[in-house]
């Protein structure tokens, strides 16, 4: 089955985060790295990172190790999983309340056994 791959991910120097700078309205995300923070992430020195979207059918194979619902933060631009301790966790971009996964792809990163 095909496994659809997003690139444009880029590492930031300023905050060590993965956030996306593919976003149309908002490529340079919020960063908390910044003084004062939510400035721009930065992607110097950054490769270009390419992470697993949507699958056809849904779904990964069953003997593939992988964990599924990472979000894109339309917000901050970074990638980030809703945990039950901290289910928005802690968004960079002033006047937030965490993170958001509105208009997000569900991401899946492949995990070590
Ligand atoms: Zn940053
Ligand atoms: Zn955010």
């Amino acid at each position: 089955m095909p496994i659809i791959a997003q690139h444009k991910w880029r590492w930031c120097g300023q905050c060590q985060g993965l956030w996306y700078s593919g976003a149309t309205g908002n490529p340079n995300g919020a960063c908390p790295g910044t003084h004062p923070a939510g400035g721009a992430h930065s992607k110097a020195s950054s490769g270009d990172y390419a992470l697993f979207g949507e699958t056809q059918p849904a779904g990964f194979p069953a003997n593939l190790l992988a964990q599924q619902n990472w979000h894109w933060c339309s917000q901050c631009g970074g990638l980030w999983i809703a945990t039950s301790a901290s289910p928005k966790g802690f968004c960079p971009k002033p006047g937030t309340n965490g993170h958001t996964e509105a208009g997000s792809g569900n991401y899946t990163l492949l995990a070590e056994p």
